[in-house]
């Protein structure tokens, strides 16, 4: 069987979505070398991977002024902080674990682009792409992006590619153009989601593989006390802003008198590193507050979800039918609130001008009109269709056994 190398961006999105791939590859007998930071461990070892890890800092993604996620104005901020912010630092931190070991092939994740690329040549590798998100139609960062009027796009794009010639010499590849540094390469592209959901799925060929969303039972997920969420009413609300830009106590405050007449029980994850103390006493009889929930146990018993629009946290909520109604932040937020809205399976709100009432109108619509459940349970079914985890796996295993036989 073939020896693997996985290469993931130390994200929980990212992570999260690789995990039961992993497991099935170890499943399937092949032997699988996981590139990761200390804080995944227990997930990862899970799966039957055998960990190695790097020194990056934990809170790297809601810290780091490279790679905090931010609304992308322009496609080559995002390119500048793939290079400056991952590729940079994680490259040779992986080159560096795994010296003088041999690998047949390695999966790595879109976030690290051209890096993937990087990697798969110094171990003399082919490689498959571990797309988190929607993957890229069209190519992200081409000259027509350029404005010579404008000196902050030029100098972004100066400093970008003066990076990655510098990078290309450091590790004695061929420097990329702009636009081939977030381009999907490899062997295979794994996207976790279904050909339904994906804008345009139709001018991406075969080598993508739509699997759907990786809904693995999740053994290290919190306890949660279930029992009272229909204590004292029908319906249930989840609320959760994902695992980077959830500190934002206006919001909860918004959430608490938007809702505190409702009779429905609302769960609200309000982050693992959010100081909550300054709202304590405001919090309203029909809310539970958790700085992390289960929440692939939670959705299975959501009548409604308001969330980021992160790309896992929307997939998981169509998986269960849950409607949504999203507060798109940042990165790919804005693309997948659009695309569920499109399919009519849920509400978008636009974060600079929410008001309470607003907020209310859009959840007390999504609850009460059965159009967005339904919705949700057309893309959800395309989604639990695709196969996930297991037909990924088999894909990948069938196609390397295939070109080695
Ligand atoms: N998550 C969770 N419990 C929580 C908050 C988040 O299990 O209380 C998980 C969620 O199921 C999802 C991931 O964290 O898999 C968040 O990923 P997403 O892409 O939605 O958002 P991000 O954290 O990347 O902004």
């Amino acid at each position: 069987m073939a020896r693997v190398l996985v290469v993931i961006t130390p994200a929980e999105g990212h992570v999260n979505p690789s995990l039961g791939l992993v497991k099935q590859l170890t499943d399937n007998g092949e032997e699988v070398v996981y590139v990761c930071t200390e804080e995944y461990r227990s997930r990862i070892e899970q799966t039957g991977a055998e960990l190695r890890t790097y020194p990056f800092p934990e809170d790297a993604f809601s810290h780091d002024p490279v790679l905090k996620p931010a609304e992308y104005k322009h496609p080559y901020q995002f390119v500048y902080m793939m290079v400056g912010g991952i590729i940079r630092k994680i490259v040779p931190e992986v080159l560096r674990v795994t010296a003088d070991e041999t690998f047949d092939y390695l999966i790595f994740d879109s976030l690290m682009g051209w890096g993937g690329t990087i990697i798969a040549e110094k171990l003399g590798i082919p490689a498959v792409c571990s797309i988190a998100s929607f993957a890229f139609v069209e190519p992200l960062g081409t000259d027509q992006d350029m404005d010579e009027n404008r000196k902050d796009v030029k100098e972004l794009y100066e400093a970008t590619m003066k990076l990655t010639r510098q990078l290309a010499d450091e590790f004695q590849v061929r420097a990329p153009a702009m636009d081939e540094i977030a381009k999907h390469e490899g062997r295979l592209k794994l996207v976790y989601t279904s050909r339904y959901f994906q804008p345009q799925a139709e001018k991406l060929d075969d080598s993508f593989i739509f699997a759907g969303p990786s809904i693995v039972p999740r053994q290290d997920a919190p306890s949660f006390p279930f029992e009272q969420l229909r204590a004292r009413h029908q319906q249930t609300v989840y609320i959760a802003m994902g695992t980077i830009l959830n500190k934002d106590l206006d919001f909860y405050k918004l959430c608490f008198d938007a809702f505190q007449d409702l009779p429905a029980t609302f769960v609200l994850s309000s982050g693992k590193h959010t100081d909550m103390e300054p709202l304590m006493d405001r919090i309203p009889a029909n809310f539970i507050v958790k700085p992390y929930v289960p929440q692939l146990e939670m959705l299975q018993r959501a009548d409604a979800f308001i969330t980021h629009a992160g790309m896992n946290s929307t997939s998981e909520a169509l998986y269960y039918n849950v409607p949504l109604v999203m507060i798109p932040l940042t990165s790919d937020q804005p693309l997948v609130a659009k695309r569920v809205q499109e399919l009519g399976a849920g509400i978008t709100l636009d974060k600079n001008n929410l008001t309470p009432a607003a907020l209310r109108a859009a959840l007390v619509e999504v609850l009460s009109n059965p159009d967005y459940r339904q919705q949700a349970h057309v893309i959800g079914e395309s989604l639990r269709q695709a196969g996930g985890y297991k037909r990924a796996a088999d894909a990948i295993t069938n196609y390397f056994a295939a070109i080695n036989r």
